[in-house]
């Protein structure tokens, strides 16, 4: 399947095995593909500045920093923590039931580098701030979607 195949929507496969959940599939661009699809190799890549080493997300083609434009991404561990969270009690896309967790994840390389999901693999009640969790991902054809799941799993 082609990225243009996918952006006319098909329904995903979560790895977590809890329910087949339709995802709005991301405007990709040269910037974020690595981002996008990395997990066909089970990992989660990061831009990354080549002069100053600053972690950037969203992706951008420019560092923030240094204005660098070397920039590359960068596998991460994929650990974190909860930074933010909300559980979300109404279904607002069909084929997307709630109740499901959006949350914004601090990963351990940076100090505010975050990025928002979902945590998957347990009950949205047990969620808090503070708890580690690792990524996971959701693939819909080539977009490997990461999620986040109880480090503890
Ligand atoms: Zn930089």
């Amino acid at each position: 399947m082609t990225l243009s195949e996918h952006r006319d929507g098909e329904v995903s496969e979560d790895r977590d095995g809890e329910v087949e959940i339709e995802r709005i599939p991301p405007v990709v661009t040269p910037s974020s593909i690595d981002f996008w699809t990395a997990g066909a190799a089970g990992e989660l890549r990061i831009a990354r500045c080549q002069r100053c080493a600053l972690f950037i997300h969203p992706p951008a083609p420019y560092c923030p920093a240094c204005r660098s434009g070397d920039v590359n991404t960068e596998p991460v561990s994929g650990e974190g923590t909860v930074y933010s969270f909300a559980i979300e009690r109404y279904t607002w896309i069909a084929g997307f039931p709630a109740p499901y967790v959006v949350a914004e994840i601090e990963l351990v390389e940076q100090e505010s580098l975050r990025l928002h999901s979902n945590i998957v693999g347990c009950r949205p009640e047990s969620v808090f701030i503070g708890m580690e969790v690792k990524v996971c991902f959701a693939r819909d054809g080539e977009i490997y979607f990461p999620l986040f799941q109880p480090a503890n799993t």
